[in-house]
């Protein structure tokens, strides 16, 4: 492998630097900056401002209206941005599911749904798991029933992120109940469509983006349904495939780092500062030395990715990523001390001005470090993934 970067890469990360300076909103950057979920309004102001730029869709084709870059450049792209905060981008249009649209969907659906992903004004929702069907997802009972040019939905989904805010959500239905993998199919459903109902789940650090979301009678067109009847567990699969391909988050790992590495210096115990106390420094150091590990596990993955492999990256990322991103939030509590303790309310919009107390990065960083419990649940459960691990390697 040669990871010598090349000077123009290099050029683009300077590019890249400098248009976050002089276009990214200082609201948005500070909200970024801290934990708390970011609000859709944020996300699709900022992703306005990318496509304004031409970087609407840095992993896409630029037949597609996407930059064409190659995965190192999405890379420092990623990196950069968070470094400096910039909301995160709509994951599910934009990573997990425009890619299976421009491959898999009609002409028609493409044209309806691409454009307006870039343009930021269709963010989605992903709608596959279901209470009895999470790692064994092909369970999955939610039905549709075809009634001339219409789909009748009903089931139940759960765990839907951002349905509440979303334009569209990508579900899997059986279309045939008879068959497990085979009977599935995905369609692209409207969430203000009537019979669709949304009920909050409030997570463990207070924060709002989760839901159930309940299909009674829902009728959807049958022009939403993409790709071929039956065939939506290959595009599933696809979907799943392009969450893990950035499930080691390496670039918000880097972030979470940077803003440990500046509250073990400013933060004080009994007059010390934290990280001068017995330990500090070398957990810091190891936390250091597995982020460069995974990076250069994920930069290994992106090279080998276009040359074909056998190895389970996408898994491989998802454990080390999940795992680095509780450890570092564990340790940022830990070094906030008393503001650690305490879980700061959510911000409904971004008039974050007055704290009832605390130091300004204190705010988000516990509710975050709970969420993060759930990383190595979403995207496959961790224990799924050792399993895959384990078979590839023992070749079983
Ligand atoms: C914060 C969060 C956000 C999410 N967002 C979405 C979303 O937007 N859209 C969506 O569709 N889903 C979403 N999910 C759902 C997520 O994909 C599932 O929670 C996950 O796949 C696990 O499924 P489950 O919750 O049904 O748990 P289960 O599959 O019931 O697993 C329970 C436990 O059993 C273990 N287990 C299960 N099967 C095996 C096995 N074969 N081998 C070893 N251990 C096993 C698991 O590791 C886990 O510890 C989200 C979940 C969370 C927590």
């Amino acid at each position: 492998m040669d990871f010598q970067i090349d000077p123009a890469d290099e050029a683009l990360r300077v590019e890249v630097r400098e248009f976050l300076r002089t276009h990214l909103p200082a609201d948005l950057a500070q909200r970024g900056a801290s934990g708390f979920h970011p609000l859709r309004a944020d996300q699709r102001r900022w992703q306005r401002i990318l496509f304004e730029r031409g970087w609407g869709a840095p992993n896409w084709p630029t037949e597609f209206g996407g930059t064409g870059w190659s995965h190192l450049r999405q890379f420092i792209f990623d990196e950069e941005c968070a470094l400096a905060g910039a909301p995160v981008t709509d994951h599910g249009g934009l990573r997990m599911f425009g890619p299976v649209i421009y491959t898999y969907a009609s002409s028609e659906l493409k044209a309806r749904l691409l454009p307006a992903i870039l343009r930021g004004e269709l963010f989605w929702g992903q709608g596959f798991s279901e209470p009895n069907a999470g790692s064994d997802l092909a369970a999955l009972r939610t039905r549709a029933e075809r009634d001339g040019d219409h789909y009748i939905v009903n089931g139940q989904k759960i765990w839907t992120t951002g349905a509440h805010t979303c334009d569209v959500i990508g579900c899997l239905v059986k279309t045939n109940p008879e068959a497990k993998q085979r009977g599935i199919s995905f369609l692209c459903i409207d969430p203000q469509s009537p019979g669709i109902s949304i009920r909050p789940i409030i997570d463990i650090g207070e924060g709002y983006s989760l839901n159930e979301v309940f299909f009674d009678n829902v009728r959807v067109p049958v022009d939403n349904l993409l790709g071929e009847e039956n065939m939506g567990w290959t595009y599933a699969k696809a979907v799943l495939e392009n969450e893990r391909a950035t499930s080691a988050e390496v670039p918000l790992n880097k972030r979470k780092l940077a803003q440990l590495r500046e509250i073990v210096q400013r933060e004080c115990s009994n007059g010390e500062r934290v990280i001068d106390l017995p330990g500090f420094a070398q957990r810091v150091a190891q936390l250091e030395v597995d982020l460069r590990a995974l990076e250069w596990l994920t930069l290994r993955a992106l090279t080998e990715k276009s040359g074909g492999t056998s190895l389970p990256y996408g898994s491989l990322l998802k454990v080390r990523g999940s795992e680095l991103l509780q450890r570092i939030g564990e340790m940022t509590v830990e070094a906030l001390g008393q503001y650690g303790l305490y879980v700061y309310a959510e911000p409904e919009e971004n008039t974050i001005t007055a704290w009832p107390m605390g130091p300004d990065y204190a705010p988000g960083v516990t509710a975050d470090f709970m969420y993060r419990r759930a990383a190595t649940i979403y995207g496959g459960a961790n224990e799924v993934q050792r399993t895959i691990i384990a078979r590839s390697f023992l070749e079983l």
